[in-house]
């Protein structure tokens, strides 16, 4: 077989090993509905418990604040709408480089009357505690940063936004789908009363996920029907997949500093091996960023034609863009952070995972150089 790299872990990862193995017996085996009082349905409740606890403690939470959802779509839209038609307070403060999974949902509560606003970001794609000061009032319901941006890789200051969101009587929620099991993740250290996490982007399975409620925190379930999840999620949970996340979570996290050693030292041999080729760009994001996402914007050039090149010789990344049949057009966040418009265009997310080598980075390297030289 023809040798891939697979350079975009921030699209989606492999299923690690370990998770297929611990899922399977609950497809073909252990595979009764844990809503069921009889012995059969026993192992699966079981470890509906255990990966409660498991996941809990890998964030610092505890096990009844994780409700399993399908992944971080539904976690994000649970959080906002969830949360928001309990309240008086009418505004929703977001920043502007959220994945469309916020955005799209607070534009969404805009149509029935919430006033959404729009954080400013720094050219490093960070949304200051002053630029939060400056918007927050009384009417704020709830203020939802992500943990670190999928395009860039910008971890955000959500410790200091979520103090100022609560001196205000607002609550803060966090899309952690990018962060989780890459960074260390505590609740109460970072104060949020609500986040989301997706196992896909951890080694987990797809369509899984979960959200994490504070205590106290009221919300209106997303879907009425079953009492799953405390009445709070209905529909028969996925217990193979569950657990798959709760195996894939533990073991990242397990392995979180010397997966960040490895990924940064990927980094640095990435960007300086740009630099020698004399490869015009800019690297986008924040100094404090997650390991292994790397944004780079080459001059005159185009993403969409450098992920087309890189795929005819195996390498898979992503582009800054969104594109249509029409049109390529520069993402909101490249566009958010300003990027300017002689090299916005030829933006690029390199993702690297635990399991790319620096073999993969030299490839990597030369064969942008290769199609960038002959453009
Ligand atoms: N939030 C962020 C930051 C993401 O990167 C993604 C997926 O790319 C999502 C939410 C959506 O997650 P899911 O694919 O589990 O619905």
């Amino acid at each position: 077989m023809k040798k891939v790299i697979y350079a975009d872990h921030a699209a989606t990862t492999k299923l690690d090993i370990d998770a297929f193995d611990a899922m399977k017996g609950f497809l073909v085996d252990s595979y009764g509905n844990p809503s069921q009082p009889y012995s059969f349905s026993r192992d699966a409740k079981k470890v509906l418990k255990e990966a409660r606890e498991n996941i809990a403690s890998c964030i610092g939470a505890d096990p009844d604040e994780i409700y399993f959802t399908s992944g971080g779509t539904e976690s994000d839209n649970w959080a906002l709408k969830g949360f928001v038609k309990k309240q008086d307070r009418k505004q929703i403060i977001v920043s502007p480089i959220e994945h469309h999974a916020i955005l799209h949902t607070a534009e969404s509560l805009s149509r029935e009357g919430y006033e959404v606003c729009l954080l400013d970001v720094t050219e490093e794609g960070v949304a200051l505690p002053s630029f939060l000061e400056s918007r927050i009032n009384k009417d704020t319901a709830i203020v939802s940063v992500m943990l670190a941006n999928n395009e860039i890789g910008s971890i955000q200051p959500i410790s200091e936004l979520a103090a100022i969101a609560h001196d205000q009587g607002a609550l803060f929620h966090t899309d952690a789908v990018q962060a989780m099991g890459h960074i260390n993740i505590d609740v109460r250290e970072l104060g949020i009363d609500m986040l989301s996490a997706s196992a896909h982007k951890f080694n987990g399975p797809r369509g899984i996920g979960f959200l994490y409620v504070k205590k106290g925190t009221d919300l209106y379930p997303l879907m009425d029907g079953g009492a799953q999840e405390h009445s709070m999620r209905a529909g028969t949970e996925n217990v193979a997949a569950i657990v798959g996340m709760s195996v894939a979570l533990r073991k990242n996290c397990d392995s979180i500093a010397d997966n960040t050693r490895h990924l940064l030292s990927l980094e640095r041999q990435l960007i300086s091996g740009l630099k020698q080729n004399g490869l015009d760009f800019i690297r986008n994001g924040a100094e404090d960023h997650l390991p292994g996402n790397i944004s780079v914007s080459f001059k005159d050039s185009d993403g969409e034609m450098l992920l087309h090149r890189l795929d005819l010789m195996g390498i898979y990344i992503s582009t800054g863009s969104a594109c249509d049949s029409k049109n390529t057009q520069v993402s909101h966040v490249i566009k958010a952070i300003g990027v300017p418009d002689d090299y916005a265009k030829g933006t690029i997310r390199i993702s690297l995972g635990k399991d790319n080598t620096a073999e993969d980075v030299e490839c990597i390297v030369s064969s942008l150089a290769h199609v960038l030289r002959a453009e």
